[in-house]
């Protein structure tokens, strides 16, 4: 409740600025089912607005509101069953990582350790193994769903099959996931860190990356960072699974690119692999403070992505001249490009759109004091406006920067008749719209 001392702290969510910014009537902190149903319940007796949380790292704060946030993170369990494994609504990525880390197994999750595995399934999940084992969405094997009028119910492809399709990728529009269990696959090493160029060279830079990205073999990640802390960089981030000398010569275009200012790159397990960065780069990501404005402190973020159609020139351009002249504060990340795995599944697999070469942007700003963030916010709306033309006919659901019912019509294409289908099953009375909604009556 508001007059808790943990409340300030409970109210934040990761993409934390004045837009975004809410002061909820109560968060309930479950740790049950039970509790779900319960919390369900209070919200319809007293007529509060719902919103779920799991990871708290959706990009327009749909995870907190005025009303009630039935709040997941104290469901974390982690427990093996078998080769799959079973976890609570509330667990990170990078605890689940860890986890199936301590077996040398994996789950093709996000890059980003700090989001829920909830949001991140419900709308698909995009990670480092996408050329090898697609989505997130792909290795659900079965989940707990808590529905709005309070039922648990178990859902898999032979129980209750549309929920089951629908949660894997239509986002929270039918029911509260309590509990996921996902396949896990095996792999013992890992050849993976960053290698660090000049921020003068992004325009070639991105050139390079989207004809190596192009061409390179499914077992190979790389996502692309831009910031620019003490002077302008521009990094490839990588995942390479296979031999340390099969892995060093796929990587040969990128090695001989620049030259590079440094490279981290080491031959270990993933689990390992997830770890802090080594020290010939982490001075490149070392944050320094612009302390002439000495105002309030007030920490916030702000975050924007968008699916290109492809990484074109006319794309790159936009992108190459937005990070010429930035804001303190910001950073540029592209990189989920769908492949592989990912698009060799049936489209009508889950409500998640595959589409071969899509590729992902994200701009997105932190800062500690007020007065950077209105430039900050700024900057990334103004440098996502200008990719809108070069946007792709269907947006990945969990960057979708634009909430509005046709946003969200448009990006589920083909699949949006049969997730209304499932919502008029499950939420007939939309009670969970704090979410990229889909809208009832039909
Ligand atoms: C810094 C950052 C890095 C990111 N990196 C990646 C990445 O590498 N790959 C990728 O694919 N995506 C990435 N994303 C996007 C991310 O997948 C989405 O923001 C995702 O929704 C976050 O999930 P969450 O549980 O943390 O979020 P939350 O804010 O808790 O929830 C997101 C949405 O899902 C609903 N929801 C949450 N839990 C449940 C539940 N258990 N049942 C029903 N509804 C629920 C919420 O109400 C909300 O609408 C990133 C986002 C950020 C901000």
């Amino acid at each position: 409740m508001p007059d808790d001392p943990s409340y300030t702290q409970s109210r934040r969510v990761a993409s934390w600025n004045t837009r975004f910014e809410r002061s909820p009537a109560a968060i309930v902190e479950c740790t049950s089912h039970d509790d779900v149903r319960l919390a369900l319940e209070l919200a319809s007796a007293t007529n509060l607005e719902i919103a779920v949380r799991s990871g708290g790292h959706d990009v327009l704060g749909a995870s907190t509101g005025d009303g009630l946030v039935i709040d997941l993170q104290r469901m974390a369990s982690i427990e093996w069953r078998g080769d799959s494994i079973r976890v609570g609504g509330g667990v990170r990525v990078g605890q689940l990582d860890a986890a199936t880390g301590t077996r040398n197994r994996v789950i093709p999750l996000a890059c980003n350790r700090a989001v829920g595995v909830s949001g991140l399934t419900l709308g698909g999940g995009l990670g480092w193994f996408v050329g090898l084992y697609g989505a997130a969405c792909d290795a659900v094997e079965r989940a707990t769903v808590v529905t709005p009028q309070g039922d648990v119910v178990e859902t898999s492809s032979t129980d209750n099959p549309d929920l089951f399709w629908g949660i894997r990728g239509g986002g929270g529009n039918f029911g509260i996931v309590t509990e996921w269990q996902y396949s896990t696959y095996g792999i013992d090493t890992v050849t993976s860190g960053t290698i660090v160029y000049s921020g003068t060279q992004a325009r070639e830079f991105l050139q390079l990356y989207r004809d190596f990205k192009s061409t390179c073999p499914d077992n190979v990640t790389v996502e692309v960072v831009a910031q620019a802390h003490t002077h302008p960089i521009i990094a490839a981030t990588l995942v390479v699974v296979g031999t340390p000398n099969a892995a060093r010569k796929v990587l040969k275009p990128l090695l001989d690119f620049g030259p590079p200012l440094a490279d981290d790159l080491s031959t270990t397990t993933f689990r390992e692999a997830g770890r802090q960065r080594g020290d010939s780069v982490r001075r490149y990501f070392m944050w320094k403070e612009p302390m002439q404005l000495d105002v309030r402190r007030t920490p916030g973020s702000y975050w924007q992505g968008i699916t290109l159609e492809s990484l074109d020139d006319k794309s790159i351009d936009v992108i190459a001249d937005a990070i010429s002249a930035p804001p303190p504060g910001w950073s540029f990340g592209l990189g989920h490009v769908m492949r592989g795995a990912l698009t060799g599944r049936s489209d009508s697999a889950t409500p998640f759109v595959r589409c071969e070469g899509h590729t992902t942007v994200h701009f997105d700003g932190a800062w500690s004091y007020a007065a950077l963030a209105d430039p900050l916010m700024t900057w990334i709306d103004e440098s996502i406006a200008q990719l809108k033309p070069h946007a792709a006919s269907s947006q990945y659901v969990n960057y979708l920067s634009d909430g509005s019912p046709s946003a969200v019509r448009h990006t589920y294409a083909n699949h949006y008749n049969r997730l209304r289908q499932i919502k008029q099953r499950y939420d007939p009375a939309n009670l969970l719209r704090g979410n990229r909604n889909i809208p009832l009556p039909l």
